[in-house]
């Protein structure tokens, strides 16, 4: 008997929305048909003509657990995903103590174990612990990175020579490197240049589009140059300058069908917002990369409509309101955003600036298959998969509010843009947002580990941690 069937749902087929039934059994995807004619089930849900789309995967979160719960912890991080939308999200090492060894990925599994209400993959730090790398792989990280090129929350930024090291030693793995691209010589020569510059945008002038360039650029050939190159993705582009050069290189790996090892991401501040909103936003507006042009982020959003960029990220990097209360140069950078992530791509399918089916490749799709998680099976609404889902009614836009989210963070940089929320999330057959609450138990989120696991005899982790630990 299936557990769960969808009945009065609509399904994207061929460009068109169809009047559809969802089947799903052990929390797998059964079926997608007209009609099932079944009378025996444990759960009917009534979709109420919404559409239903593969929830989303962010692969770019921040939630400060260990170490800086004030600002987000599991629970309250992945309640905020869930709420938005999303049933998987990759968390960054940059916590306290960050996860650049076993101890620190022993630690961040527990918490995240015990409290994240969705699936979640774990990334591993790159700084100066290229020794342990191949060991951190081993014990279920999903990719390796953010790796920092450039100094950012956390510290955890290396020199050009360390990257090299890191590279050669991921691709020996064949694990994905995830680049934060931001050139650190440039960043500090323009903090001196730049030092009695009161701008409101000065933080966008110290990090300007070249210094994401000269980032990209170098990170592509210390990868070239290395034994055996990393696959490599570019976490936030923000620059057409990047993308072409990504673009660039991603052709000259095609010849040779190596096209996919070199893949992007842009996150929702840098398709929505721009330099103009320094005026509304001030220091809430700072984060690294830092806001663009709103010439930049048009292109971005094109960019993304054509495939040059794969995939949308939120960048989910919670701090309080207080602590951007403070003069530009000493707020610390960052921006919440899982929650709205999907709310904003389904508001821009209204105002027709991207098509609904390109919305689901780089949120579901693309994401699953750059982070190795299609094999674990996320990211597509077909038999088999994990029944992750997000239905939503298409004419529902509603201003954000903060006062609405469910992050700790009590700010967002969309306050009273447009969204449409969804109206109902499913992990893995489960509702764990029902549109007014959320429904689920904490710690019911699977750890999704990495494809270089090793497991003992019996098939179980080698990664032990202590269940009574202390907090
Ligand atoms: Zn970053």
């Amino acid at each position: 008997m299936p557990d769960v069937l969808i009945q009065n749902a609509r399904v994207l087929e061929d460009g068109r929305l169809v009047p559809s039934e969802i089947l799903i059994e052990d929390g797998k995807i059964k079926g997608i048909a007209k009609e099932f004619r079944i009378s025996s089930y444990d759960e009917l849900i009534n979709a109420d003509k919404m559409v239903v789309i593969p929830a989303g995967i962010d692969g770019h979160v921040h939630f400060r657990d260990p170490g800086m719960t004030y600002k987000e912890d599991w629970y309250s991080g992945s309640c905020s995903a869930a709420a938005g939308g999303i049933a998987t999200v990759l968390e960054h090492p940059n916590t306290l103590p960050p996860v650049i060894d076993k101890s620190g990925l022993s630690l961040k599994l527990k918490h995240a174990k015990k409290k994240s209400v969705i699936d979640f993959g774990i990334n591993g730090g790159v700084t100066n612990n290229v020794d342990q790398l191949k060991e951190i792989w081993r014990l279920g990280i999903s990719v390796f990175g953010e790796i920092f090129m450039a100094e950012s929350t956390g510290g955890l930024n290396i020199s050009n020579d360390t990257l090299g090291d890191a590279l050669s030693k991921i691709g020996e793995v064949d694990a994905l490197a995830c680049i934060h691209a931001e050139d650190e010589a440039l960043r500090l020569e323009n903090e001196v240049l730049l030092k009695n510059d009161t701008g409101i945008d000065v933080h966008s002038r110290i990090r300007p589009n070249e210094c994401e360039e000269i980032a990209v650029r170098d990170c592509i050939k210390i990868n070239k140059d290395t034994a055996v190159p990393a696959r490599l993705h570019f976490c936030h582009t923000s620059t057409p300058e990047a993308v072409s050069l990504i673009a660039k290189a991603q052709k000259e790996l095609s010849p040779v069908g190596n096209a996919r090892k070199i893949t992007c991401e842009v996150a929702p501040h840098h398709l929505f917002l721009s330099t103009k909103d320094y005026n509304k936003l001030g220091t809430l507006g700072k984060m690294n990369p830092p806001l663009r042009s709103p010439e930049d982020a048009a292109y971005m959003i094109q960019a993304l409509n054509s495939g040059l960029i794969n995939a949308v990220a939120s960048d989910h990097a919670p701090h309080m309101h207080y602590e951007k209360d403070v003069p530009m140069r000493s707020a610390p950078s960052g921006v919440p955003g899982v929650e709205t992530l999907m709310p904003l791509m389904l508001a821009a399918v209204r105002k027709n600036l991207i098509s609904l089916e390109r919305v689901i490749q780089v949120t579901s799709r693309n994401p699953a298959h750059i982070f190795g998680l299609d094999r674990l099976g996320k990211g597509s609404m077909a038999e088999g998969y994990d029944a992750d889902l997000l239905l939503f009614d298409p004419k529902k836009t509603v201003p954000i509010k903060s006062k609405n989210l469910h992050t700790h963070c009590d700010w967002t940089p969309y306050e009273g843009m447009d969204g449409i929320f969804p109206g109902m999330t499913l992990s893995r057959g489960d509702v764990v947002w029902d549109g007014f609450q959320i429904i689920a138990k904490k710690g019911r989120g699977a750890f999704l580990p990495g494809a270089g696991l090793k497991t003992d005899e019996d098939g179980k982790m080698i990664l032990e941690y202590d269940e009574d630990d202390d907090e």
